[in-house]
């Protein structure tokens, strides 16, 4: 009953002048492209990357600063080398295959966006860069340097490099961090499914488009199912989350056929296609959002329910009266989850003391801390500026 409001409560005409609305706001926006749009049996489809080439040329001449994330490296490279049958395709394997088709990503890329007039870069990205706060405002910088230059950025996890912890996993994500970290106000993720569905098209016969997403609820999330594509590594439930990243950050998403032609046109002229996703009215500052989305958490404070009422309704900080239990290791500026008795994780933010300290100051005043390690370095475990309700 609750997926049925959740869509079904905006009438199509009222769907288009929302999506207007935000899309003649945009004036940065972030698009990507996944490889089941950009490849085919043959390796890279030339007329996929001609498409996105025209599309994103379309948006610099109509005043656009636009970045393209774009998977298929992994894609193009498999489809350039006979691999033996016997060869279990492992994460090595991908990061050799990744190595072989990312240039050959970028010259099909240079090609088509030149016959446009249009002068594009590259950048390859680990998580660890963005998780350097120093670096992530480096990259900033350097996109922004790229925009004054009229030049469209092309950028793809630095997958030859990127070890588990530190990958981003899929590009969807990176997409959403981006966004964000550019302050871009749109991301359009291109794919080879239409939209969001009320359930999953390949198993439910009734599954309808959801054109218009106000917030991203449990019950949206619940809708990706477990929907993927043969060669990306994102699959629905990653768009979702994406999205809801970058509506935090204050952006507007959409998800939309890749393979459709002129598809950026057709979203820009506000056509009811793909799935819209309207920002949050609460957004984070941009520090926040870093804690909140770019770092990987690396354990978890238990608060008792006290600390959980004056985190979420008061906007305080974390004192070690509030915290019971302490799980995993985690050091000094390192980010850690706080979720309640329940196990719902309620905030994250950046700890003033290792999991060790914690464990003895833990239920104490603050006023103990100095007896209790031998000194004071904070009243507060996790200080509010610090700290990102999620
Ligand atoms: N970076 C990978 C590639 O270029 C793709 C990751 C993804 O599918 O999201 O092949």
């Amino acid at each position: 009953m609750l997926m049925e409001n959740l869509y079904s409560e905006i009438s199509a005409s009222e769907a288009i002048s929302l999506r207007k609305q935000n899309l003649a706001n945009a004036k940065r926006v972030v698009v990507k492209v996944g490889s089941a749009v950009l490849t085919d049996d043959n390796g890279i489809n030339n007329d996929a990357i001609q498409n996105i080439a025209q599309e994103l040329s379309f948006l610099k001449k109509n005043f656009k600063e636009v970045i393209l994330v774009s998977s298929g490296a992994v894609a193009a490279g498999k489809r350039k080398i006979t691999i033996p049958d016997s060869t279990t395709i492992g994460l090595v394997e991908k990061q050799a295959l990744a190595a072989i088709g990312q240039p050959s990503l970028m010259q099909s890329y240079e090609l088509a966006f030149e016959e446009c007039g249009q002068n594009v870069a590259q950048i390859l990205l680990t998580h660890s860069d963005l998780a350097d706060r120093k670096r992530y405002l480096r990259v900033r910088n350097t996109i922004l340097a790229l925009f004054r230059f009229n030049v469209i950025p092309i950028l793809n996890e630095n997958d030859t490099v990127a070890v588990d912890e530190l990958r981003f996993g899929d590009n969807d994500t990176l997409a959403a961090l981006l966004t964000n970290l550019i302050d871009a106000d749109m991301f359009i993720c291109l794919t080879d499914v239409v939209s969001l569905y009320t359930g999953n098209p390949q198993t439910i016969k009734d599954a309808r488009p959801v054109h218009t997403v106000k917030a991203v609820t449990q019950e949206i999330e619940a809708m990706a199912g477990n929907v993927t594509s043969a060669l990306g590594t994102g699959g629905m439930q990653s768009k979702i989350r994406a999205a809801k990243i970058v509506a935090t950050g204050g952006g507007s998403s959409f998800i939309a056929p890749g393979r459709e032609d002129r598809i950026l046109q057709k979203i820009f002229n506000g056509e009811l296609i793909g799935t819209f996703f309207l920002p949050s009215p609460d957004k984070n500052k941009p520090r926040k959002q870093w804690i909140a989305n770019v770092l990987h958490p690396k354990g978890s404070m238990v608060l008792d329910t006290g600390a959980c009422a004056a985190l979420s309704k008061n906007g305080c900080s974390l004192l070690p009266s509030g915290v019971v239990e302490v799980r995993g290791k985690f050091g000094i500026g390192d980010a850690v989850h706080c979720i309640d008795n329940k196990g719902k994780i309620i905030a994250t933010g950046l700890v003033n003391y290792s999991s060790e300290d914690v464990d003895i100051i833990k239920q104490h005043h603050s006023h103990d801390i100095a007896v209790l390690l031998g000194s004071n370095d904070s009243d507060e475990i996790i200080h509010r500026d610090n700290l990102v309700l999620l």
